[in-house]
C-alpha cells in the first residue's frame, strides 16, 4: 500500500490532506515522493521556524537525546530550567509552566486565571472572556474559548464559563462585565486561524485599561503569534503592553511538541503542588531544541523578520486578483479574488506551500530564516495563480 493509502485507510478522517507525501527537506525547501520540491510558505503551521531540520537544531536535538529522552517530572533536568529562565529574562514573567500544545498551554492559563480569581474575589468569578473569530484550540475547554460557532458544533456541552465579546468594541466588554463575574479576558492580539486579523492598538490598550481597573486578567495566546513571528520575540511587544499570562507553543521548539505559559508577579505563586502537571511536559529534547531557536531569535532575525515581511506586502498589494493584504512580520494574511481553495491548489501544483485561514484568508507562514530569493520565488507563484481568471 501507498503511504496514502494506509493513511486512508488507518487514520482518522479529521484531515483533509493535500494530495503530496513529503519524505525530507531542508531549510524551506521541501521534497515529496513526487519527486518534486516545494518552497515551503507554512512551516506546518508556524512551527517549523526556523524551517525543515536546520543543522544546529539538528545538533541542539540529537546531544540531548544521546544524553536522555525523558525522565518524568518527578526529577529535575537541565533543558527545561534553561528554557524557563531564558523565557523569564526575555520577556519580564516569573514563572513557566511547560505543556506540549497550545490548547494545553491555554488550559493552563485558564485554570491559573481561575484559580487566582477565586483567591482574590470568590469562586463565582470563573467567566473568560474572549472574542469573536478566536481561536484558541480543540479540547473541550479551549473549543469553548473559541469564539467561531462552526468549531463547537457535534460537540456540546463544551466547559462552561466562556463569553465571547465582538473585537474592537469595549462597549461590549463593559455590558459582559456587568452581567458575568470575570476572571480574565484572553485574547489573539492578531487573530491567526480567524484570518490574519490584527487587532487596533487603541482597543488592545483600552481593553487593558479596562481589566486593570476592574482587576480583570488578561491573558495573550501567543501559540501562533509567538517565538518571533510577528517581527518581535512576542507579538504583545508590538503593542507596548504586558499582559498578567501570555501562552505559546507551535513555533517556539521548531518543529518538536511544545507548550508554555509564563506567568507574571501576581500569578507566580497561583499554583501549589499537585494543582497542575503533564507526563511530557517540560521534555528534555523539545525543551533543547526550544533553547536552540530561543538563541537564534536575535534582534538581527528580528529585523530580518519585519523586512521580509515588507516584501510580502510590497510584493502582493495591489497586484491583480489580490484584494487585500494583511498582517505583521511573517504572518500575512491575503484575500484573494479567485476561491482560496483553488488558490492553495494550485500553488501546490506549482511548488509552492501555503495556508489558509477564515473568511476565505490565504494564510503564509514562512520560516523565520527563509531566503529572500525562495521567497520571492514563491511570491511570483502566488501572483500568477491569483491573477489568473
Ligand atoms: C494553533 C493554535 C492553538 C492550538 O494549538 P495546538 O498546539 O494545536 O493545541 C491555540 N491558539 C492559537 C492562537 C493557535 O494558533
Amino acid at each position: 500500500m501507498s503511504i496514502t493509502e494506509l493513511d486512508k485507510q488507518y487514520i482518522a478522517h479529521t484531515y483533509n490532506r493535500f494530495p503530496v507525501e513529503f519524505t525530507h527537506g531542508k531549510g524551506s525547501v521541501l521534497y515529496g515522493t513526487d519527486g518534486k520540491e516545494y518552497i515551503d510558505l507554512g512551516s506546518g503551521i508556524g512551527v517549523t521556524s526556523l524551517g525543515i531540520s536546520p543543522d544546529g537544531w539538528i545538533n541542539a536535538v540529537t546531544e540531548q537525546i544521546m544524553k536522555l529522552q525523558h525522565t518524568s517530572n518527578l526529577y529535575y533536568t537541565e533543558p527545561d530550567a534553561l528554557l524557563a529562565k531564558t523565557l523569564c529574562e526575555r520577556t519580564g514573567y516569573k514563572k513557566v509552566f511547560f505543556s506540549n500544545s497550545g490548547a494545553e498551554a491555554n488550559e493552563c492559563a485558564i485554570k491559573a486565571a481561575r484559580k487566582y480569581a477565586a483567591q482574590t474575589k470568590n469562586s463565582e468569578h470563573y467567566t473568560i472572556v474572549t472574542l469573536n473569530n478566536s481561536f484558541h484550540g480543540r479540547t473541550l475547554t479551549t473549543l469553548a474559548a473559541t469564539g467561531q460557532p462552526k468549531f463547537h458544533e457535534n460537540f456540546q456541552p463544551l466547559t462552561p464559563g466562556f463569553v465571547h465579546a465582538t473585537a474592537e468594541s469595549i462597549y461590549e466588554l463593559e455590558a459582559i462585565t456587568a452581567k458575568y463575574k470575570v476572571a480574565a479576558f484572553m485574547i489573539e492580539c492578531i487573530q491567526g486561524e480567524g484570518g490574519v486579523v490584527p487587532l487596533d492598538p487603541e482597543y488592545v490598550h483600552e481593553l487593558f485599561d479596562f481589566a486593570k481597573y476592574h482587576d480583570i486578567l488578561t491573558i495573550v495566546d501567543e501559540v501562533q503569534t509567538g517565538n518571533g513571528r510577528t517581527g518581535k520575540l512576542y507579538s504583545y511587544m508590538n503593542y507596548g503592553l504586558q499582559p498578567d499570562i501570555i501562552t505559546t507553543a507551535k513555533g517556539l521548539a521548531g518543529g518538536l511538541p511544545i507548550g508554555a505559559t509564563l506567568l507574571n508577579e501576581k500569578l507566580q505563586d497561583v499554583f501549589e503542588y499537585g494543582d497542575h502537571g503533564s507526563t511530557f511536559g517540560g521534555n528534555p529534547v523539545s525543551c533543547a531544541a526550544a533553547n536552540y531557536v530561543m538563541s537564534q531569535i536575535t534582534d538581527e532575525l528580528m529585523a530580518d523578520v519585519a523586512k521580509k515581511g515588507e516584501i510580502i506586502k510590497k510584493e502582493l498589494t495591489g497586484a491583480p486578483g489580490i484584494e487585500s493584504v494583511t498582517g505583521l512580520g511573517l504572518m500575512v494574511g491575503v484575500k484573494t479574488t479567485r476561491p482560496v481553495s483553488d488558490v492553495v491548489k494550485e500553488c501546490l501544483q506549482n511548488g509552492v506551500l501555503c495556508l489558509t485561514a477564515a473568511h476565505g484568508i490565504l494564510r503564509l507562514l514562512p520560516a523565520l530564516n527563509i531566503p529572500e530569493e525562495l521567497l520571492i520565488k514563491a511570491l511570483g507563484v502566488i501572483k500568477d495563480v491569483c491573477a489568473k481568471q
